[in-house]
C-alpha cells in the first residue's frame, strides 16, 4: 500500500497526463481544421501517449492496492495561431511537466518509496526523449518559416508517425 501523500500526488499525475491528452488532441482538432491532416494525427498520436502516461500511473496504482481517483479535466486551449505557435506551447507545457515528475520523484524518495520510485524512472526518460522531439520539430518549423513547400512537406512527414504502446507503459 502507498502512503497518502504518494497516493495523492500519483492520482494528480493521472489528472495531469489526461490534460495533456486533452491539449494534445484539442491541438489535433483545430489542425485538422486548419488543412493540416499531417500536424493533426502527429497531435493525435501524442495524445494517446498521454493517454497510455495516465494507464501506467493508474495499473500501478491497483497495483499497490490504492485508490484510483478520477477528477475533472480542466478546459484546455482551441485555437493556435500556428504550426511553431503550438510547438512552443507543447516544448513550455512538456517543460513544466518535467517538474511535475520531478516533484513526484522527490516526494518518493521522502517516503522511501522505492518501488515508485523505479516506476517513475520510465516517466523521466520519456520526459527528455519528449523534448528532445519537441526541440527538433520547432527547429525544422523555424527554417521552413513561412515557405508553402516547406509546410506541406512538414505535414507529409508528420503524417506517417504511427501509434505504438510507448515500452515502459506496457
Ligand atoms: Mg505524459
Amino acid at each position: 500500500m502507498l502512503s497518502n501523500k504518494v497516493e495523492e500526488a500519483l492520482n494528480a499525475q493521472v489528472n495531469a497526463e489526461m490534460w495533456s491528452a486533452y491539449f494534445y488532441l484539442s491541438m489535433s482538432c483545430h489542425f485538422a481544421s486548419e488543412g493540416l491532416a499531417g500536424v493533426a494525427n502527429w497531435y493525435n498520436v501524442q495524445s494517446q501517449e498521454e493517454q497510455a502516461h495516465a494507464l501506467k500511473l493508474i495499473k500501478y496504482l491497483v497495483s499497490r492496492n490504492s485508490r484510483v481517483n478520477l477528477s475533472s479535466i480542466a478546459d484546455v486551449p482551441t485555437k493556435w495561431n500556428s504550426i511553431k505557435d503550438a510547438l512552443n506551447a507543447t516544448l513550455a507545457h512538456e517543460q513544466r511537466v518535467t517538474g511535475m515528475i520531478n516533484n513526484l520523484y522527490a516526494v518518493a524518495e521522502e517516503e522511501k518509496d522505492y518501488a515508485t520510485r523505479e516506476m517513475l524512472n520510465g516517466f523521466i526518460s520519456e520526459q527528455v526523449e519528449e523534448e528532445d522531439t519537441v526541440r527538433g520539430l520547432i527547429d525544422k518549423i523555424n527554417l521552413i518559416g513561412e515557405d508553402g513547400t516547406g509546410i506541406y512537406q512538414f505535414d507529409k512527414e508528420l503524417a506517417a508517425r504511427v501509434y505504438t504502446t510507448p515500452a515502459f507503459c506496457k
